[in-house]
């Protein structure tokens, strides 16, 4: 059954209050220096219809960085500028079942090839696929292509925290060391995690990720304009990526209790999408023991029950 829109929209203030209340029992990530300062006990949802309709509720408008989201955008850019064999030869198709940082199944499994493109080795070398001359092209490139999908101009590089990450991220640095010692890496390390922590701190809003995400529910087609911004294939293979791999090492558990693609962030959003129908832009930066936004996770939850939104 299609959504009630106008039911979700009148719901939706309390639904938030009550899932706020999660957030005290999550923490902020702190890993990266930056991202502590984070409202704890923020919690704020966008959805956009496909009929043009938006329905907002909670914190909404305070930005926060797309971090881990930025995985699924890279991955579209990438296959757009490469096509399907030239990335899937570098990166895999399979969950993983460990955290996002995870060096264990690189060397154990398949030497060096990561297992998908939404954990963090997988994601590091997709970003050594964007097209672009230098580092800092393929990263205005990744920017240029979110403010495409997000309909807006506004979305920027969050330079503090990208600095941050940068000074910090020896567990990422080793990550990408391995994957060039592999060969799986062509490019070099350095300016290669240069485009991976600019497009983890690009900053947005929760109406900039909900359009992203109804982007992807309406298999790449803008619905305003009727324009393919991303092939339906690509979309696709997305969405299955966000089913099988888009919560991390929660993806299973995701996938049960919410049954719709989605792709959480470190600095606690998350985007989601009921395919068809609309997109969804989370923002509670209070995480779980997965890494996944606490009170974001118990709305979509509550959401999905009450909606029936599972695809399953
Ligand atoms: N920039 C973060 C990192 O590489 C992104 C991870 C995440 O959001 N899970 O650690």
């Amino acid at each position: 059954m299609p959504t009630d829109f106008n039911e979700l929209t009148q719901r939706l203030p309390h639904l938030v209050e009550t899932c706020r209340a999660y957030a005290t029992q999550g923490r902020v990530a702190t890993y990266i220096p930056e991202l502590a300062h984070a409202p704890q006990l923020a919690l704020g949802i966008t959805l956009r219809h496909k009929s043009g309709l938006t329905a907002t509720a909670g914190d909404c408008g305070i930005p926060f960085t797309l971090q881990s989201i930025s995985k699924v955008i890279t991955l579209l850019l990438a296959l757009m500028d490469r096509g399907e064999q030239a990335v899937f030869e570098k990166v895999g198709m399979e969950p993983t079942g460990d955290v996002f940082n995870s060096m264990l199944k690189l060397e154990l499994v398949q030497p060096g090839k990561p297992f998908n493109p939404l954990i963090n080795a997988g994601a590091i070398v997709v970003s050594s696929l964007i097209d672009g001359d230098t580092a800092e092209h393929k990263a205005e490139r990744v920017l240029r292509f979110v403010r495409d999908l997000a309909g807006d101009d506004s979305p920027s590089f969050n330079e503090s925290v990208f600095r941050s990450e940068e000074a910090t991220a020896y567990r990422n640095r080793s990550l990408a060391y391995f994957l060039k010692d592999n060969k799986v890496l062509d490019q070099d390390v350095e300016p290669t995690l240069h485009v991976y922590f600019k497009q983890c701190a690009i900053e947005v809003t929760c109406a900039h990720v909900a359009r992203i995400g109804l982007i992807l529910a309406n298999d790449g087609v803008d619905p305003s304009t009727g324009r393919q911004l991303v092939p339906k294939r690509y979309v696709r293979i997305a969405k299955s990526f966000m089913v099988t791999c888009g919560m991390y090492n929660a993806s299973g558990e995701f996938a049960i209790q919410v049954g719709i693609p989605a792709k959480s962030g470190v600095a606690g959003g998350i985007l989601a999408l009921v395919p068809g129908e609309l997109g969804i832009g989370i923002i509670g930066p209070a995480l779980n023991d997965k890494g996944n936004s606490t009170a974001g996770v118990h709305l979509l939850r509550l959401l999905s029950e009450q909606f029936d939104w599972s695809m399953f």
